[in-house]
Formats: C-alpha cells, sequence, structure tokens
C-alpha cells in the first residue's frame, strides 16, 4: 500500500517542503529510494530497520519503495529517518493516514527509536508551514526552535513508539507554540562596554561613525592598543535587528548546527572573529552541498579579521565581491546559491611583523623587505572596498591610567540619530546606508559647499588621493555629519572625514 507524508530539506540555506512516498509491495525484501538522496538518507535504510524493531514493531519481509518529491531537489540530512520510518508504519497500517497527514515529521533515529536532534530545524519548519501544514513534530532537543515560527504547534517528543501512541490517540501532548518574550533581549548580555577601553577617545569616535554609515575599518598599530577590545565592542553600539534579521540569521546558524539548544535564538547581532588561517571555503562558504561561511555568520553584525595582512591572499579577496554587492554567491551544478552578506568589515593589522615598526617606545626588529611585504599583503583592491581607517597610538602612563569617557550608551545613541537620518534620506531607494550610495545618490545628498569643495580638492592633489578615495571621504563626512544632526556637511564634517582616508601603507 501507498503513502505519503510531509517533511523538509536544505537547500543551501532555504527549507524546501517535500513529499516522502513509501510503497510496499510483494516481491524481493528491499529498500529502494529513489529522488536524488545522498548518501546520508540512503544510510537511513541500516538506522530505521533496528529502530523500529526495538521499539516493538515488525519490519516487512516486502519490497518497500520510497520516493522523495520534487525530484529536482538533492535531499541529504539524518532528518529523513524518521519521515521514512512513518512512512513504512503507515503503509503497514499501522496507522491511520488521515491523521499523519496534518503533521510534518523531522528527526534523526537511534538504532533503539529514541530521536535525536538535527540541524536546519527553523528552516524547513517555516517551509512546511508556507506550504499550509500547522503542525510538526521534531526531536525534543529541537522544539524550542520549531517553535520559533508563528502559527505551528511543534510536539517534541523523544522516541519512535511515543510518537505512535502521540498519532492514534493514546498519549496527549501539548503542544510548543511561539513565544519570543523568552528571548526578550537585554543590553547587558555580554557585560562589555566601551567605556572599559582607556585612552583610545579618538578610536571611539571613528567607530561610532563606521558603525553608523556601515563604513569598513582598518586599525593599526602596535599590539596591546586595545584593537581586538575596542573591535569586540561594537555589536553592542549597533541598533537592534529587527524580527525577520534575527530568524534569518538563526535560520544560517540553525543550518550549521551553531545554535545554542537551550536558547536557539540569534537575538543579539554577531560578532565573528574567523583565525587569520581561515580558508576562502571557510570565509564565504562552500562545499558540494555549498555551506556558509564566516561572512554569512557575521550577517547583520560584525566580521573581524584580527591581523588582516596574516590571512591566506585567496581568502581576503574572497571579501571582495560580498563587500560590493552584499551577498555571496555559489554555483554548484547549474544551480546558484545565495548567502546573505550584510556585514560590518572592522580588520586590524600591526604596521609590521612584529609589530613595533614606527612606534616611538619599541625597536622594530624587522628588516625594510620584510617590511614592505608585510603591507603587500593587503592587496590594494581589497583596501579600496575599506572606507576608512585609523591607526591606534601606544598610550602613556598617562593614557592608560586616564577614565575613558565615551561609553557604548553614548556611541549607541549617536548611531542612532545618523542611522534615523538615513532612513529618512534612503526612503525608496533600495540601500539603507551612507556607504552604499553610488555617484548619483553622492551628488544628490552629500554635495559640499564651495569652502569645503576647496579643501577637497587640496586634499586630492597634495594627499595623492584616488577618485574612488575621494567619494569614500565624502561618504564618511555624510555620516559625520548625519551623527551631528546637520542637512548640510560642513567643513568640520569634511576635515574629520579627511583624517579617517585610507592610507597609502599601514
Ligand atoms: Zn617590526
Amino acid at each position: 500500500m501507498l503513502s505519503k507524508l510531509n517533511t523538509a530539506v536544505v537547500q543551501g540555506i532555504q527549507g524546501q517542503a517535500v513529499t516522502l512516498e513509501t510503497d510496499i509491495a510483494f516481491g524481493l525484501p528491499s529498500v529502494t529510494i529513489v529522488g536524488l538522496a545522498d548518501k546520508s538518507v540512503r544510510e537511513a535504510r541500516d538506522r530505521i530497520r533496528p529502530a523500529l524493531i526495538n521499539s516493538g514493531y515488525s519490519f516487512p519481509a516486502y519490497r518497500i519503495t520510497m520516493n522523495i518529491s520534487p525530484a529536482d531537489v538533492t535531499k541529504h540530512g539524518s532528518h529523513l529517518d524518521l519521515p521514512m520510518a512513518i512512512g513504512i508504519l503507515l503503509s503497514c497500517e499501522e496507522l491511520e493516514p488521515s491523521v499523519s497527514a496534518r503533521f510534518a515529521f523531522f528527526g534523526e533515529l537511534s538504532l533503539d527509536g529514541s530521536l535525536k536532534p538535527v540541524t536546519g530545524i527553523l528552516p524547513m519548519v517555516r517551509a512546511v508551514r508556507q506550504k499550509g501544514i500547522r503542525r510538526v513534530i521534531v526531536p525534543m532537543e529541537n522544539a524550542q526552535e520549531a517553535s520559533l515560527v508563528d502559527g505551528v504547534e511543534v510536539y517534541g517528543i523523544s522516541c519512535i513508539r511515543r510518537i505512535v501512541d502521540f498519532l492514534q490517540g493514546e498519549l496527549c501532548l501539548k503542544p510548543l507554540t511561539r513565544d519570543l518574550s523568552r528571548y526578550e533581549e537585554t543590553r547587558e548580555d555580554d557585560g562589555m562596554d566601551f567605556l572599559d577601553v582607556r585612552g583610545q577617545e579618538a578610536a571611539k569616535r571613528a567607530l561610532t561613525v563606521a558603525v553608523a554609515g556601515g563604513h569598513g575599518i582598518l586599525m593599526t598599530g602596535s599590539p596591546a592598543t586595545g584593537k581586538t577590545m575596542l573591535a569586540e565592542r561594537v555589536p553592542g553600539i549597533l541598533p537592534p535587528m529587527d524580527l525577520e534579521e534575527k530568524l534569518g540569521l538563526t535560520e544560517i546558524y540553525s543550518i550549521c548546527g551553531m545554535l545554542d539548544r537551550r536558547r536557539p535564538f540569534m537575538h543579539c547581532r554577531p560578532f565573528r572573529r574567523p583565525h587569520s588561517s581561515l580558508s576562502r571555503a571557510g570565509m564565504i562558504g562552500g562545499g558540494a552541498e555549498p555551506r556558509p561561511g564566516e561572512v554569512p555568520f557575521a550577517d547583520h553584525g560584525v566580521l573581524f579579521l584580527d591581523e588582516m595582512p596574516e590571512f591566506p591572499t585567496a581568502t581576503l579577496e574572497s571579501l571582495r565581491l560580498p563587500l560590493e554587492e552584499r551577498t555571496v554567491r555559489l554555483i554548484r551544478r547549474g544551480r546558484t546559491f545565495e548567502f546573505p552578506a550584510d556585514f560590518l568589515l572592522i580588520a586590524a593589522a600591526n604596521p609590521c611583523p612584529c609589530g613595533y615598526y614606527g612606534d616611538p617606545d619599541h625597536e622594530c626588529k624587522c628588516s625594510a623587505a620584510d617590511i614592505r611585504r608585510y603591507q603587500k599583503r593587503l592587496s590594494g583592491p581589497l583596501l579600496s572596498r575599506i572606507d576608512m581607517q585609523i591607526h591606534l597610538p601606544s598610550l602613556t602612563y598617562d593614557q592608560v591610567m586616564e577614565e575613558g569617557r565615551l561609553d557604548s550608551r553614548a556611541m549607541r545613541e549617536m548611531v542612532a540619530r545618523a542611522r534615523d537620518a538615513q532612513t529618512k534620506r534612503f526612503r525608496s531607494t533600495g540601500i539603507r546606508l551612507n556607504c552604499r550610495m553610488d555617484g548619483k545618490m553622492l551628488r544628490k545628498w552629500a554635495r559640499l559647499d564651495s569652502d569645503s569643495e576647496l579643501i577637497l580638492r587640496d586634499a586630492y592633489e597634495k594627499l595623492n588621493m584616488d577618485p574612488r578615495m575621494l567619494d569614500k571621504t565624502v561618504k564618511v563626512a555624510r555620516t559625520i555629519a548625519d551623527i551631528d544632526g546637520s542637512g548640510k556637511i560642513r567643513m568640520d564634517h569634511l576635515t574629520e572625514a579627511l583624517a579617517y582616508r585610507r592610507k597609502e601603507s599601514i
């Protein structure tokens, strides 16, 4: 007899609802799975048989054929174990088809019939919900995550026996439904404040500008000047994400199994700090079944590249397109997979391999050739996509002992003011931040008065700037004016922006 039931698979970072058909017929006992199933799905055969037998059911000695449709979607993941086992029980008439048709099923089976949590629950449950299914059965540990989807009743169940009892009405269970109040954001979560950073007030100001307008920033300076401390505190001054942003980010972390099971919701902006040995695939994503990398993990948050020149050139170059287009595109078997890449890039670099080139108090031990080689590793094309650059000075004793002045709260307020101005300005343009303005927008919204124009012309000629740097300087000036609540870009806004311009070397 033929049975049908609902489940889903993950494609890239999207869930896709699929139907599993199970047919049991006379013939040599066998299990055949058709419909582009990969190794992880074919392995399910070896788990389902003991899982069913150990749960007290007989495994049918017939020819079993399973088809997962639509056919052109590749199916992978152990979460298809449970739907397949339920499909067999339905086809053996152990279960009533009209009941199971109202549910979607997800879960990996242990050989003893218990359910193990799986990855990608959120996007898969979203996908079946869009198809009109309102009840899902998932492993206990996945129930909270599944309940992030609005309008779904989630039944977290620990073993196959209990699922059958529940579907037959012999077991009563209370479903879990969405309750976002349990994830209310608290700002104090990470306990980090810019006030903790001493003596680097100018850098704090520059980071406020960077965050306000979405400008990528490179910080240079000797070791122990506070670059990492500063970068870590940036997510705390970004405005809160909206619900869709949080859910989108949670889906990416769900697929990669990176959610905290007790609190499976990405309610705070991410801060990613990959190691400098990271490959290109690790940075943007990769693999035969493409999986996201650090760039999508940093979506809506911060990607911090500490010791940027230490990263492999191919890894750094892979950032160029995502920085420009705010998306990662990977092509596999003629299909395009897109991952989001809306992140703020913060890079840090020492001026030379030993870290002390140009430092008044320490001697640099590097040769001129070493320094040249090191600085060259930051390729021109990537650097030219970073809007701002600042140098962090080594601190004197007095500066170290001095109390910090700018705190996260004040910086957050400045960012919020500038972001409000940008939201109004870009209402019907498809962009949200000053860093994304094109030439036409610059002419419309970032006009300079004649005095400022003269300063910029002078800087262009004397400071060996290129046209791209010129545009970036004006965009940064626009952001500084927005922080100031000024519709016009004034001379002091422009001169501050010029101080943040990218230098020829670090
Ligand atoms: Zn050195």
